[in-house]
């Protein structure tokens, strides 16, 4: 999506001339309307850049003759008949059959789920079809062919000479009808100018921005286009560490916080009382935290860890090198659960420690806090209300809270801290940028610590967490197994994994059932968790006892049904998505997950996470039958890779990296042709770069930038680019 601030403010100052609305564009006027709807494009810049596909190309054009069969080639020929099938629920087939041109035989295209191709393509249409041709049923068969409509005037001949640029289209809007609006955009601009300092241009051999713009889309030879494409991932990769170059220089330049003692009692008495000894990569996490802690410039440090690797200790040790250096600290959660989790985990660890001998009562007088002797820990979330509310809060402004575990309830009018020095977010892909940011201001430059279990690859991190220092926990606890991930697509293997669940829960195990909706839907066929519950207890498992959770029920009913799982009082606990992050329950054996082809990879991966944690071996049976390949692909992937390292890799190869995390918040939106896997080499020489020359001129104030200066102001607008605005 495009930042409208930035590209206001852009326009404003006539900086930006590409952030022309395309509404007064003369060539896209008429399209805008449908632009925004399809891919929420609003200006010049964002058509310009919407890049090519793929190209069809001469080389390929052949006739069905002398087709290769198992090779990729085009075709052209006429459309002659037309049939539509539907097999299965979720399977439409639309097949046509083409006349070859050169007369020299009929051939099939096929397409799956994707009907529209009807109406654009009916009996008696010329077209040029590009794809795979197999032998499929005794037929020569393209199964999803690119294919461009051929005008009467075009013949195949005038037709095959070009090199033609094959859009991301949609049923409103074509490629070719694309093709034409940014070919006149393209003729109206002319030659872009260039921004990068011709230095790094001639470093890099890269060729003229307005080059590569006009060669992208209208290239000469397939040759060109790469070295088109390589102009333009380097920008796009360039000015996104360019932006985050200068907000590392603003958060390490101006700020000065309080050093905090990272080897004080406290922490000494905890590891001491710990009932297991750390990892060795958690020792090595915790030293680093330590030493960042101990100096006078804030922490900004995250912490990434595969699932189960413990990330709650090296947070815990950092909370409490706030509390013995006579700070308070702060750890906020995404969820109830979690916030609650966090709390009784936090509090178990920290009944060992007595040094405070401070009697703590609890301010919400609701029974939560006990007989507790040590650093005074308390939780605030949704469910904390009215006068408990008050007290707390009351308590935590005049500093006799040590540490506050909450939810984003934490940011809320009225939380304020006497002496807030550490603050760590959990699961840091549940909140955006600003509410880490706001966290933070509740303190006086507190040191911020992020975790995430959410495993991205090194070219990843530092792209979306560029301003940020990296400690990895990249090994797990002794004794802990990969969980068994099996895919059930076939019904009738429904009851076995019932079966097992009966098993577990007679050996004394417990289980989930994870369904993606909360209740149920006329529009999908999707199991709801209500439903599910329902059903489950009537028909299923009537010996067992099976419990519900869903995020917005009432908090306290909430609390109490994730109270009796961990108590044992459940054998199985039917929930939406809500137990994804973090829920710690070492007696859960199984996960069964509706539905799974829903669910991101990432969050499968989460999910599985929650059983097998402690020395009983987990399993995750996932019920997904997907339809298109994709689904299949990610089906796949989760059952063969246990690795969340890898299955991030895998995830980005198959969906591509603006789908797999926020794209708008992370800055990845920007890159529209950059693949961090593929471009990795890429992403390391821009980041060297934009950081070398950031710390050369933090203002971009030369005159060899100011095309550079611009272009990132309109490039990342608004709030990102506040620094360099304000200077
Ligand atoms: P995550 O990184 O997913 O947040 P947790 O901090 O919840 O992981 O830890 C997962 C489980 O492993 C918890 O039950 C925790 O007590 C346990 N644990 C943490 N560190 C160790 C260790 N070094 N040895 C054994 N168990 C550990
Ligand atoms: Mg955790």
């Amino acid at each position: 999506m495009v930042d409208t601030t930035g590209t206001d403010a852009a326009r404003a100052t006539g900086a930006d001339p590409l952030g022309v609305p395309l509404a007064r564009a003369p060539e896209a006027r008429r399209l805008a309307a449908v632009l925004e709807q399809a891919f929420g494009y609003q200006t010049e810049r964002d058509l310009l850049e919407h890049y090519p596909r793929r190209y069809l190309t001469r080389g390929e054009l052949t006739d069905l003759a002398h087709a290769k069969k198992g090779a990729v080639v085009t075709l052209t020929g006429t459309v002659k008949h037309l049939v539509k099938k539907q097999p299965r629920r979720n399977l439409r087939i639309l097949e046509i059959r083409v006349a070859d041109e050169a007369g020299s035989g009929v051939w099939s295209c096929t397409w799956f789920n994707q009907p529209w191709h009807a109406s654009r393509l009916p009996v008696g249409t010329l077209a040029a079809f590009s794809g795979k041709l197999e032998w499929r049923a005794g037929r020569l068969t393209m199964a999803n062919p690119g294919y461009e409509v051929l005008r009467e005037s075009d013949d195949a001949e005038g037709f095959a000479s070009e090199v033609i640029a094959v859009y991301p289209a949609t049923k409103e809007v074509s490629s070719g009808r694309l093709r034409r609006v940014i070919a006149a955009l393209l003729d109206r601009h002319g030659r872009l100018p260039d921004f990068l300092p011709e230095e790094l241009r001639r470093a890099h051999r890269l060729i003229a921005r307005g080059d590569a713009v006009e060669t992208i889309h209208r290239p000469e030879d397939l040759a060109a286009v790469d070295r088109a494409r390589r102009r333009l991932v380097y920008d796009e990769l360039f000015i996104l560490q360019v932006g985050l170059a200068l907000r590392r220089r603003a958060l390490a330049e101006g700020e000065r916080g309080h050093p905090l003692r990272a080897d004080g009692p406290l922490t000494q008495q905890l590891l001491e009382s710990l009932p297991f000894t750390p990892t060795r990569a958690q020792s090595r996490a915790m030293a680093e935290i330590g030493e960042d802690l101990a100096r006078s410039r804030p922490m900004h440090r995250l912490l990434q860890g595969e699932v189960g690797s413990g990330k709650t200790l090296v947070s815990l040790q950092m909370l409490l090198a706030a509390v013995q250096s006579g700070f308070q600290g702060a750890i906020m959660a995404p969820t109830e659960v979690l916030a609650d989790q966090h709390f009784i985990n936090l509090r178990a660890l920290l009944d060992g420690l007595d040094q405070a001998g401070r009697t703590s009562e609890s301010p919400t007088g609701d029974g939560r806090l006990f007989d507790f002797a040590g650093p005074r820990i308390e939780v605030l979330t949704a469910a904390t209300t009215g006068a408990a509310r008050e007290r707390l809060l009351a308590a935590v402004a005049a500093g006799e809270v040590d540490v506050l575990v909450g939810t984003h309830a934490l940011l809320s009018e009225g939380v304020d801290f006497q002496r807030l020095g550490a603050v760590v977010v959990d699961e840091q892909h549940r909140f955006g940028v600003h509410q880490r940011v706001r966290l933070r201001e509740k303190g006086d430059s507190p040191h911020v610590l992020i975790m995430t279990a959410t495993p991205i690859p090194r070219t990843l991190a530092l792209t979306l967490y560029g301003d940020l220092d990296v400690s990895t926990l990249d090994e797990l606890p002794p004794g802990r197994h990969p969980v068994a991930t099996h895919l059930v697509a076939d019904a009738t293997l429904r009851e076995r994994a019932y079966q097992r669940v009966r098993e577990e829960a007679a050996a004394g195990h417990q289980a989930y059932v994870v369904c993606a909706l909360k209740d149920e839907s006329d529009k999908l066929e999707v199991r709801s968790a209500k439903a599910e519950a329902e059903r489950l207890r009537a028909e299923v498992f009537p010996d067992l006892r099976v419990g519900l959770v869903y995020g917005d029920m009432p908090p306290r009913e909430k609390e109490a049904t994730m109270d009796a799982f961990r108590a044992g009082k459940l054998d199985v606990l039917v929930s939406t998505t809500v137990i994804e992050v973090g829920v710690d329950v070492a007696n859960a054996t199984v996960m069964l997950v509706e539905d799974a082809d829903r669910f991101g990879l990432s969050q499968l991966h989460q999910l599985r996470g929650r059983v097998g944690r402690g020395t009983a071996p987990g399993l995750c049976i996932l019920f997904a039958d997907p339809a298109g390949e994709e689904g299949r692909a990610r089906m796949e992937a989760i059952t063969r890779i246990s690795d969340g390292f890898e299955l991030a890799n895998e995830d980005l190869r198959i969906r591509g990296e603006g789908t797999v995390f926020d794209a708008r918040q992370s800055g990845l939106s920007d890159l529209k042709l950059a693949r961090l896997i593929d471009d990795f080499e890429w992403v390391a020489k821009a980041r060297a770069d934009a950081f070398r020359l950031v710390e050369a001129d933090p203002e971009l104030a030369g005159p060899e930038h100011r095309a550079l200066r611009a272009e990132v102001l309109s490039r990342l607008g608004g709030d990102r680019a506040e620094w360099l605005s304000r200077g």
